[in-house]
Order: structure tokens, then C-alpha cells, then sequence
């Protein structure tokens, strides 16, 4: 696993404290919006399609540093727009190291090397970089050539200079998977900590609808990608969203799990939908309707959601509060990450070069796993 044992326990302790104490719902993981202007514009991103005058607003520190007290999450992912792009980023980082709050600063990392001074390598600082993959799909995906390079460049600087990096790799249909091993290989021989997968979310506001997954065929290319994992390759996830991404264990969202604050207030009812703000977590907590969301709702709109900002909060409570989620777990840990094996299978991709043609590409699916996944409990909490 990628994730630091200091960080194990901090979450490990949190989440068993809550479960003690029979709280219902709790955040696991803020998502922190300090801004969204970017100075990136790639097709698959719902988060830059504002006016400008919205664009060109900041969170300021008291505001991140109230909103983080207020929620209480042991985690803080700061996603944006790019928060590099942030004028007072240094002095918010520095704050919430200060609170003892384990930090995913999202980030395209075209900034990165010019800003690392205006940060100290911390146990509690991760860079998590945007890497779409290798370097042709990065590019693609961002929709600007020469991305990846100075990406990589930034990576090996910031490991070098002894910051925790990790990746961050969303996946469209247009992913191939022998590709996307060899990105793991160069990655963990960049240096970095972990990797984090996730399907794009169809965001109703990207300019490119093409190319978002829906579930079964998210669960084939996660099959496919991890069929006999490389040792080498280190997660910065729960093994269980990762078995969860293959089809082999069922999971549903926890949208409270991720909360979501930014220029708005507080997002209802999770990172990826906006159906409204409100001023308070607690109001946030309660008053949102919570059985509208989730797969099983039946919401259209979380029909084929399989985003880590939904599920990863249900694996990580599944890993701490059950004895099967802590024994899969712990093999996982013990033995590696989760492999895929099984019977090649067709499953229907689109190909990049032909957006709109289906075609077939080979898969190795797990036919017992698929038919054993069915039968599975869905917990949730
Ligand atoms: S780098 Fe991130 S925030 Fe910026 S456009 Fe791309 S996906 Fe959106
Ligand atoms: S399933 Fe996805 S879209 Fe629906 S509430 Fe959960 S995270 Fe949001």
C-alpha cells in the first residue's frame, strides 16, 4: 500500500472512534475548493465552466481553516481548478499541517516546480499529481502537448527535494490498459508514494461527453488493468475500492463521506453534483436528502458513478468497522494488491482514433468473480 502507516492509523483511530460512539455519518476526507480558475482547460473536467468574475475568486486561509475545524475530517484533499494558482496556497498548506491534517494538494503540476519553495517537505503534505496516463494520453486528455514532460520533471523535483508525491489518473474509455501499466512502471520509477485510479464522472458541464464509462465497462478495463498487478505498483487507495473498481466487491456511496466546500458554501450533496449550498457542515449534514443518492437510489445521475470521492469513504469505513472488509484488506496488504484473473472475455470499448465506432478489445474478466460479485452484501456504513 502507498499510504504512510502514520496515516493508516490516524484515519484507523478516527474512523473506529466514530463507529464507537454510533455516529451515523462522518467525513472522511474535505474536499477543498480554494478557487476554480485553471490554467489547464482539459475536455473531461466539469469544474472551469464559470464566468470570470467566479473564476477569479479565492478562498482565503480563515476561510479554508474554518471550513476544515468545522468538518473535523482527519483528511483534506485540496482539488480546484489548480491551487498552485492560488496567491496566499503556501500559507493555507501551512495551516492545515498545523492541524495535523493529512494533505492531497491536487494539483497539473505546470506550476509545481516553481512553487515547491513556498512549501516544507511534511509527513502530513502530499502533492497528488493530475497524470492521465502516459505521456501521448496525458497530453490528449489535458488537450495540451508538452504536459507530461514538464509534469514528470515536477514529480522527480519535488521527490528529490523530499515531498510525498502521488498521481492522480482518471480514466475514459479511450484508456488502454498495456498502456497504462507501462505509466505505472515509469511512475513508480519517478519515485513516487501511490497512485490513485478513478473513472471520470460524466459532469453535465464537460465540453467532451464522449468519453465517460459506464459501470460494466469500468469494471472490465479496472480487470484488465490490474490482471496479474506488478508487485512494484503501490495504490493510494483502499484495496477495497480497488476491488470494488474490478466488479469484485460491492460497495454504495457515502456522498457525506467526501463533503465538499468551496466559494459557494457547502455542496450538496457531494464533490461531483451541484443541487445546492448551504452555510454550515452541520447544515449540510442535515438537511440534505441523502436516499436520493447513491446506486442504490436509482438517481440517474449516480447510475454509473463508480468516483473515488463517493466510494472510497464506504471502503475505508468497510476496512475499519467490518471483520470481512479488514481480513480482504489485510490480504491485500500482505500480498499485493488485487490481482484479476479469469477467462479472456469480449468487452466493448470505444477506440480512441474512432470516438464513436464500438469495437471489441480482449479482457480477462472474472467469470466466478462476476457471478460471486452479485451475491455480495452491499454495505455501506
Ligand atoms: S487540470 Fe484539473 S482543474 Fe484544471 S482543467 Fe484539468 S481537470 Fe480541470
Ligand atoms: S454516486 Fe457519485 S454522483 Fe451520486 S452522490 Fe455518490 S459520488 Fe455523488
Amino acid at each position: 500500500m502507498g499510504v504512510p502507516l502514520s496515516q493508516m492509523w490516524t484515519v484507523a483511530s478516527y474512523v473506529l472512534g466514530k463507529k464507537l460512539r454510533g455516529v451515523k455519518r462522518y467525513p472522511v476526507v474535505l474536499m477543498l475548493e480554494p478557487l476554480f480558475r485553471c490554467n489547464l482547460a482539459c475536455a473531461g473536467c466539469g469544474k472551469i465552466q464559470y464566468p470570470a468574475d467566479i473564476l477569479r475568486k479565492n478562498l482565503s486561509p480563515e476561510d479554508c481553516f474554518k471550513a476544515v475545524d468545522e468538518c473535523g475530517a482527519p483528511m483534506v484533499s485540496i482539488p480546484g481548478g489548480e491551487p498552485l494558482l492560488h496567491p496566499q496556497i503556501g500559507e493555507i498548506v501551512e495551516g492545515l499541517v498545523a492541524r495535523k491534517k493529512y494533505i492531497y494538494l491536487c494539483t497539473n503540476a505546470l506550476l509545481l516546480e516553481k512553487h515547491l519553495p513556498k512549501f516544507k517537505p511534511s509527513k502530513y503534505l502530499s502533492f497528488s499529481v493530475h497524470m492521465d496516463g502516459p505521456k501521448e494520453e496525458h497530453d490528449r486528455s489535458v488537450c495540451r502537448e508538452g504536459t507530461y514532460d514538464i509534469a514528470a520533471r515536477a514529480i522527480a523535483a519535488a521527490v528529490k527535494a523530499g515531498f510525498r508525491v502521488t498521481t492522480n489518473t482518471t480514466l475514459f474509455n479511450t484508456s488502454e490498459p498495456a498502456e497504462l501499466r507501462r505509466f505505472f512502471d515509469d511512475m513508480m520509477d519517478l519515485g513516487v508514494e501511490g497512485m490513485m485510479l478513478s473513472p471520470g464522472y460524466s459532469y453535465e458541464k464537460a465540453p467532451d461527453q464522449e468519453h465517460f464509462l459506464p459501470r460494466a465497462q469500468t469494471e472490465s478495463l479496472f480487470r484488465r488493468l490490474l490482471h496479474n498487478a506488478s508487485k512494484r505498483w503501490k495504490f493510494n487507495q483502499s484495496p477495497l475500492f480497488l476491488m470494488f473498481l474490478q466488479g469484485k466487491w460491492n460497495l454504495d456511496c457515502t456522498p457525506w463521506g467526501n463533503p465538499t466546500y468551496n466559494i459557494f458554501g457547502w455542496q450538496k450533496p457531494c464533490y461531483l453534483l451541484q443541487e445546492g449550498y448551504v452555510s454550515s457542515f452541520k447544515e449540510l449534514l442535515e438537511t440534505t436528502e441523502w436516499e436520493r443518492y447513491g446506486r442504490q437510489s436509482g438517481n440517474v445521475k449516480c447510475k454509473d458513478c463508480m468516483v473515488h470521492c463517493g466510494y472510497e469513504p464506504t471502503a475505508v469505513s468497510q476496512t475499519f468497522g467490518s471483520l470481512a472488509g479488514l481480513w480482504q484488506t489485510a490480504k491485500s496488504v500482505l500480498l499485493g494488491p488485487p490481482k484479476s484473473k479469469g477467462e479472456m472475455v469480449e468487452a466493448p470499448l470505444v477506440r480512441r482514433d474512432e470516438p464513436h465506432q464500438l469495437y471489441a478489445l480482449q479482457s480477462f474478466a472474472p467469470k466466478s468473480n462476476q457471478a460471486s460479485n452479485t451475491e455480495l452484501p452491499i454495505l455501506t456504513k
